[in-house]
């Protein structure tokens, strides 16, 4: 089960989500239309929520919301 975040700020045009599932730090568009699939092993670490994207993994850079891991 996996949580999706909103994310409501972002520093730049990309955000950078590490997967929970592998551990990949992928480079993610903050505006997407789209799921975006781990490149790894195919996960979805974001979905589109309408404005910004919701993340599923832990956002490693380029966000206002991060959090410790
Ligand atoms: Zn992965």
């Amino acid at each position: 089960m996996k949580d999706f975040v909103k994310i409501r700020h972002v520093n730049d045009h990309f955000v950078k989500i590490k997967c929970r599932n592998c551990g990949n730090e992928q480079l993610v568009f903050a505006r997407i239309s789209s799921q975006v699939t781990c490149n790894i092993c195919g996960s979805t670490i974001a979905k589109p929520t309408g404005g910004l994207l919701a993340a599923a993994g832990d956002l490693v850079g380029g966000g206002k919301d991060e959090k410790p891991a």
